[in-house]
């Protein structure tokens, strides 16, 4: 037995594949393509062991070494490691409250061929009816070059059963729907699906703001508000993967009823919804985006009032909940993101007056995400490259939707 890196290996096999998937995750994750040199520097080997490792995916066909452009300085510039052109990939499926939207994601995690559907109706046949054609055309695509596919729903997920149990902005509710089944999918673990909130904030915690940072809170709100805690990279997700349901505390400013059948939800006096009713307008679940972004660019002083009002009501809850979890960094988007770049100053105020007073003075950062609106996407595939990464080999296994 030895051990490298930590990781302890039985048998040469155990170790080669320890090593490989270690390299994969670090080319998979890095910002930019890596040379041997930044490769071993990462994963503290020499430089034989790196050339044996990248000619072994080369092998595979999970990396490829690539020239890198001249930039004019001496000396022979270094070659890079990037994904194989006709490598694996992940593909990535959203449903959101107004469409379905796909994307392929290769190895590197930058999500490519995004395409978007608008959804027909609200109905959970129209729905799905919609995404699975979309999901079914982008998988003739890629000709048997998709290793896994993963799912961000805007709505809740039960992770034990991996069953979608509302999704308040379709208008679903009490349901225990087996979501990845109505997409043609096979119930094996190539196939993820999660609260897009959680999808979201994986993202941040892999390639975005939340990387390296020990305690985060990640709010997104749109019409609903949703989040999700990260610990050291890790998701707490809870018992049932249903933690971070924070629009649904009752930190409203008054008894509003909210759609998840309680009244004083935080989220009915943040969302989309609550910014365009305190701007005195008219707004459904599906009007919310456009009403909301028409208040935001309004400069009336009506609407400006509007905007104040639902910032203290975002800033309010976070003090709380700076209080409960004490993070390091408070990281917001979507709508909390705009309504925050709007009205910074009153978000910041309200934390600052309704959290602990110990915290008043040093209050963590307030920050938007900079994965923008792919996010959802993004992590919906590195939940499924979680898995793959472990063992880099399933990623050269045929997988096929149903
Ligand atoms: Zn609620």
């Amino acid at each position: 037995m030895s051990i490298i890196g930590g990781v302890r290996t039985s048998t040469a096999a155990d170790l080669r594949s320890a090593n490989l998937s270690r390299a994969l995750r670090a080319v998979h994750e890095a910002d930019s393509p890596l040379t041997r040199a930044e490769l071993g520097r990462r994963l503290g080997c020499v430089r034989a062991t790196v050339g044996a490792l990248v000619s072994d995916l080369d092998a595979l066909g999970l990396v490829r070494e690539r020239a890198a452009e001249t930039t004019g300085r001496r000396g022979r510039p270094s070659a890079r490691l990037g994904p194989a052109e006709e490598g694996p990939v992940v593909v990535a499926l959203e449903i959101t409250t107004h469409a379905a939207r796909t994307a392929t994601i290769p190895i590197g995690g930058a999500p490519c061929d995004v395409t978007t559907e608008a959804l027909p109706g609200r109905e959970v046949d129209a729905v799905l009816d919609t995404a699975r054609s979309l999901l079914a055309r982008r998988l003739d695509t890629l000709t048997g070059r998709h290793a896994g596919v993963g799912v961000a729903m805007h709505g809740l997920v039960d992770r034990r059963t991996r069953r979608v149990l509302s999704a308040p902005g379709l208008g679903w509710a009490d349901l225990d729907l087996d979501v990845l089944d109505r997409l043609g999918l096979p119930a094996d673990r190539r196939a993820r699906i999660d609260n897009v909130a959680n999808s979201s904030a994986l993202a941040e915690s892999v390639r975005g703001r939340a990387r390296g940072v020990g305690t985060v809170l990640y709010l997104h709100a749109a019409v609903g508000l949703g989040g999700a805690l990260l610990a050291d990279g890790r998701l707490v997700a809870g018992r049932r993967g249903l933690a971070g349901e924070y629009g649904h505390l009752p930190f409203g400013t008054g008894d509003r009823l909210c759609r998840c059948g309680n009244r004083g939800c935080w989220e009915t006096s943040v969302d989309q919804v609550a910014l365009a009713e305190a701007a005195g307008r008219d707004a459904t679940p599906w009007t919310a985006e456009t009403v909301a972004g028409e208040v935001l660019a309004d400069g009336s002083r009506s609407a400006r009032d509007a905007v104040a009002r639902t910032a203290s009501a975002l800033g309010r809850g976070i003090g709380a909940l700076v209080t409960a979890v004490d993070p390091d960094l408070v990281l917001l988007a979507g709508h909390a993101a705009t309504l925050f770049a709007a009205a910074s100053e009153r978000v910041h105020e309200a934390a600052a007056a309704a959290c602990l007073p110990l915290h008043r003075s040093d209050l963590p950062p307030i920050e938007t995400s900079t994965l923008g609106d792919d996010a959802g996407l993004v992590g919906a595939a590195e939940s499924v490259y979680a898995v793959l990464l472990d063992d880099p080999a399933t990623l050269m296994t045929p997988w096929t939707a149903a």
